[in-house]
């Protein structure tokens, strides 16, 4: 039988050297977003650095997934979070207003993926207060004193979690390779506080599907950095999994250039 040419053979092996090594390919047993078997391999999707991260797709709720790509390390994204200080206080302020013509916040907001504590100076700006929780302790502990704010460098949880008014998790769920156990304790944290619940991922729809087959590793792709980027969650899949854990209703709200959903009860 002709062999496929194709140019880098780190690559190829796998999926073409022989019908034999292309059953090799480890299939997860659940969608990571809804958990359904109906699950499929999509592609390999190269890094910059030369590795492979396996991409998958869920025939139920079309999201994408990448469950076995190596766990990302905790690193400081301090500098990062400085950089976009002015951009993000702008978008949170745009969130918090749009969230409070629909309702009044009361109580603290906790949030998740707080980083230096920008949403929560937008938040003491207009008089909320907050709490935020963040696995990079340089982040927590910039924004703890330079803003004399309540951030906290651990992981949140439900058993962790105080009261709170409103809970925010904003480019946070796209970084979590199973990603429904957090979910669940955010709708239910939510539904015991009697408050909104505000997600915004990446989404990845029809629409973009477009991009599965153009190179990846180009400057802004969706996929640039596969292995940082591991659970493409669809605008369905994340309705899906939040209504399975109890929520009633998703709306759209686009905040600056945050898009996600705000979930009730
Ligand atoms: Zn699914």
């Amino acid at each position: 039988m002709e062999r496929v040419t194709v140019n880098d053979k780190s690559l190829s092996q796998r999926q073409f050297n022989s019908s034999e090594s292309a059953s090799k390919i480890s299939m997860p047993e659940k969608c990571v977003v809804c958990n359904s078997s109906y699950v499929s391999f999509v592609k390999e999707l190269p890094t910059k650095q030369n590795k492979i991260v396996d991409l998958f797709y869920c025939m139920e709720c079309e999201s994408f997934f990448s469950p076995f790509s190596l766990p990302n390390k905790v690193s400081s994204q301090l500098e990062w979070h400085k950089s976009v200080l002015d951009r993000n206080l702008e978008w949170a302020t745009d969130l918090l207003t749009k969230i409070q013509q629909k309702t009044s916040i009361d109580g603290p907001i906790i949030d998740i993926g707080c980083g230096i504590g920008s949403l929560l100076l937008a938040a003491k700006q207009i008089g909320l207060e907050g709490i935020g929780f963040d696995i990079d302790e340089d982040s927590c502990i910039y924004g703890s004193t330079k803003y004399n704010l309540k951030l906290v460098g651990t992981y949140w949880e439900r058993s962790n979690s105080p009261q709170c008014g409103l809970i925010t998790c904003i480019s946070v769920l796209e970084h979590i390779h199973y990603p429904r156990l957090l979910i669940k304790d955010l709708v239910n944290v939510a539904k015991e506080n009697k408050c909104y619940l505000y997600i915004s991922v990446p989404f990845l729809n029809r629409d973009w599907w477009k991009f599965l087959i153009t190179d990846n590793l180009s400057k802004g792709h969706i996929f640039e950095y596969p292995h940082v980027h591991v659970t493409h969650f669809s605008s369905k899949g994340l309705g899906t999994v939040c209504r399975e854990f109890g929520a009633k209703s998703l709306d759209p709200l686009r905040a600056g250039g945050w898009f996600g959903f705000l979930v009730s009860f």
